[in-house]
């Protein structure tokens, strides 16, 4: 635990996966409590690109997309002591996983050009044609 750290605070600006991210391993890692974390948003919603909202009968709204790979260890790391909303002996990695099994990423288009058409980009991505 850092000296002094019970007398320090945090202040976090927007309530994006930056700040979200930053005060799970504050309260984790440097053990500030909680009431000494603040996240200033503007908006009225949390989650910045990230946020979901909605309901099935009207359908959902999702800012951001959602392709999670291997290599996202300090993304992996955090979801790994969230706790599941609907199961506590549950974490918010376990509900990932089983959702990226379940529902695997199929992403055949990033990028659009005029008004819509699809944008060949497999140049950017493999320079030398590997
Ligand atoms: C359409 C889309 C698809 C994406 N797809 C993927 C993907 O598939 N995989 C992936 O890994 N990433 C993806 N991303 C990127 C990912 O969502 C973002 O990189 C990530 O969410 C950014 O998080 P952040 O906390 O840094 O910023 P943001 O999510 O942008 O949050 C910043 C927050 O700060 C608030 N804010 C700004 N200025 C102020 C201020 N002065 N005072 C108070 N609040 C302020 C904003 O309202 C916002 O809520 C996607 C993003 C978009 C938009």
């Amino acid at each position: 635990m850092p000296k002094d750290i019970d007398a320090r605070k945090a202040y976090l600006i927007g309530g994006g996966i930056a700040s979200l991210a930053s005060a799970a391993f504050l309260l984790r890692d440097a053990h500030m409590k909680g009431n000494n974390i603040h996240i200033l948003e503007e908006s009225s919603i949390y989650g910045g690109s990230m946020d979901g909202a909605g309901i099935a009968e009207t359908g959902y709204t999702a800012r951001g997309g959602r392709e999670i790979e291997e290599h996202f260890e300090c993304f992996m790391d955090l979801f790994s002591f969230i706790p599941s909303l609907t199961d506590t002996n549950r974490t918010v990695l376990d509900e990932f996983r089983e959702l990226n099994i379940k529902e695997p990423i199929e992403s055949h288009c990033h990028l659009v050009q005029n008004q819509g058409e699809k944008c060949d980009f497999h140049h950017l991505v493999y320079p030398n044609n590997i």
